[in-house]
């Protein structure tokens, strides 16, 4: 079963893909962390990041290796080493929407999803574009949104839990811009999938929306 959440920054796909992943017995991709490794390593090695051809060679020639811990989180290893935490920094979230632009570097990416899915014995995949390209043919696709000032206020407290204080108001900028990049760019931008059931979390909490996604799962499943 190949199963596709979308949806802007801070609406809850990594929590509640983790969540339904578990639940179901499937793995949990989160394609966002990719994104993140190589947005790491162009910012370390000073790439222009509008250069579509050096992005793609640095994707080509970097060694990049998914993990899956048995929480369902998506592990990043780049050339040996772990790097799962380091993309999380506020460098790599004011410059992944950047780098993401770049076609050649989301062709590589692309090819690596869709190999980590034929893989795997069924998967929960969550991103951008998985619904609208990297799985077109998944059996259920979602597309998860909140409220902009709800999903900066979940940001702000997942990055006060870690210890990192962030001004909500520059937050809310960041997020804004990188929605805005997302949705504009020409290559596999932000989209709902026509196929796609939109759930506007802004309302619910952790819980109540992987009730809602496994409740359409099944039921979609019941009716052959
Ligand atoms: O999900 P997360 O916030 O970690 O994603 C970081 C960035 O990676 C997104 O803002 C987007 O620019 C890019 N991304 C993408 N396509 C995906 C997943 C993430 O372009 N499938």
């Amino acid at each position: 079963m190949q199963i596709a959440i979308d949806g802007p920054a801070g609406a809850g796909k990594s929590s509640v893909a983790k969540e339904v992943a578990r639940r179901l017995g499937l793995k949990c991709l989160d394609t966002g962390a990719m994104y993140r490794a190589l947005t790491f390593k162009a910012l370390n090695e000073g790439l222009d990041l509008s250069d579509n051809f050096l992005l793609g060679e640095l994707t080509r020639h970097c060694q990049l290796e998914i993990k899956f811990d048995k929480n369902m989180n998506t592990l990043i290893l780049l050339d040996g080493e772990d790097i799962t935490e380091k993309i999380r920094s506020p460098e790599v979230n004011k410059h992944v929407s950047l780098i993401a632009r770049s076609p050649d570097l989301r062709k590589e990416l692309v090819y690596l999803q869709r190999k980590i899915a034929e893989k795997s014995n069924g998967i929960v995949m969550e991103g951008r574009d998985i619904g609208t390209n990297v799985l077109i043919n998944a059996d259920h696709k979602f597309f998860l949104d909140a409220g902009l000032e709800e999903r900066t206020h979940r940001r702000w407290l997942e990055m006060q839990e870690k210890g990192l204080e962030v001004d909500p108001d520059s937050l809310l900028k960041e997020i804004t811009a990188r929605d805005r990049i997302d949705s504009e760019r020409k290559e596999a931008p932000l989209k709902i999938a026509p196929e796609a059931r939109v759930i506007d979390t802004t309302c619910y909490n952790l819980e109540e929306v992987v009730e809602k996604v496994i409740g359409f799962i099944k039921h979609t499943e019941s009716r052959g």
